[in-house]
């Protein structure tokens, strides 16, 4: 399995082969570049191609770990993803399936898989534990992320945890090789105390920790991630990948509901088109594999380092989104 800051780095030397990202600061990192770039000639198109990446979370129930396991994953693999990640649940069972699937996508499919790990209710122990076992399955890379606490409200660190994903990422660098992701947020974190330029500098926290590539939030304006983007690499002076995260609406009320709660904001226009589709969950499936695709072609002309589907466990909107951009 592949460590994903190589994977980032070979496609953008492939692109730009006199300044690929991180080949010049880091050995290791110039050596396995080489490596990747070697093995694949940069006039073909998978060389070309943006980095693929997919979401899924754990399912609740069993019948919904063997769609996922039997049917969405496998359909969604025919589109050769680069990489694939696993939510970490708040709490409660599903935790124990986010390496279960890592295993899976690894082992039956072969995919490199990206395992999420939050902060929240652990101790730097369990963490240290946890760990181990990302390593003992040879999965090389974990998204660092501070999670949310299980009932709402503001978070607290239990005694002996973290506070800010910042410090889970050092402790990580700290604890072994691992390439290390964080999220981003295009339109600020909603629960940031100061504005998104605060956020912002919040972010470059993490990346001065150790992160290699940054998961963007969802977001439906593209205007907002090019501003995230041209103050977090260009004032900022952020040099790691900032991959743009991409949902294709696949209901009206679902994506209300997750836009209320991460604070993603629906454009006036996208939002009068959900409240003409309703309840036609068809209709939505078609209008977002529509939407997305046009927010990927503007995102694709701007040179964003790749694309990130939150698949939500369904194969057939973000293979559809691949197929229109010619990418699957
Ligand atoms: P942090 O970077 O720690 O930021 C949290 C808040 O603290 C922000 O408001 C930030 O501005 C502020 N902050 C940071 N540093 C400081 C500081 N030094 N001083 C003051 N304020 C500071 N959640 C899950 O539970 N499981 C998942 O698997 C999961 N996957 C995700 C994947 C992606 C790509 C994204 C974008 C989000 C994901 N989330 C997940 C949600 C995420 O955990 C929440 O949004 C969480 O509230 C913030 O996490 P963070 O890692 O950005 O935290």
């Amino acid at each position: 399995m592949r460590f994903i800051r190589d994977i980032y780095a070979a496609r953008m030397a492939a692109k730009q082969p006199a300044c690929g990202a991180g080949a010049d600061s880091d050995p290791d990192i110039a050596a396995a570049t080489k490596l990747e770039a070697d093995a694949m000639d940069p006039n073909t198109p998978a060389q070309r191609r943006p980095v693929i990446s997919f979401e899924f979370f754990p399912p609740k129930t069993d019948e919904g770990d063997r769609t996922l396991l039997e049917k969405q994953i496998p359909a969604l693999s025919q589109a050769k993803p680069d990489f694939c990640s696993v939510t970490y649940g708040a709490g409660g069972s599903t935790r124990d399936k986010t390496l279960m699937i890592v295993d899976r996508l690894q082992r039956q499919h072969n995919l490199t898989a990206l395992a999420h790990l939050t902060c929240v209710n652990h101790t730097r122990d369990e963490v240290r534990a946890l760990l181990e076992n990302i390593r003992a399955l040879g999965c090389k890379n974990i998204l660092a992320l501070r999670g949310d606490p299980p009932g709402g409200g503001e978070f607290r660190p239990v005694p002996g945890g973290f506070e800010f994903a910042a410090q889970l990422v050092q402790f990580i660098r700290e604890s072994g090789n691992f390439s290390i992701g964080v999220a981003g947020f295009p339109e600020g974190h909603i629960a940031c105390k100061g504005d998104k330029y605060a956020d912002w500098r919040h972010l470059r926290e993490k990346v001065d920790a150790g992160a290699d590539f940054v998961i963007s939030q969802l977001f439906f304006d593209n205007a907002d991630y090019f501003a995230f983007r041209d103050f977090v690499a260009g004032q900022l002076g952020v040099r790691v990948p900032l991959v743009p995260g991409i949902v294709p609406i696949l209901s009206a009320a679902q994506i209300t509901k997750f836009t209320q709660l991460c604070g993603a904001k629906i454009p006036p226009p996208l939002r009068a088109r959900l409240g003409e589709l309703g309840g036609d969950d068809a209709a939505a499936v078609a209008f977002g594999i529509e939407y997305a695709t046009r927010q990927c072609e503007e995102l694709l002309r701007a040179g964003v380092p790749g694309l990130h589907f939150y698949t939500l466990n369904k194969a057939r909107s973000t293979v559809q989104v691949l197929k229109n951009l010619g990418l699957a």
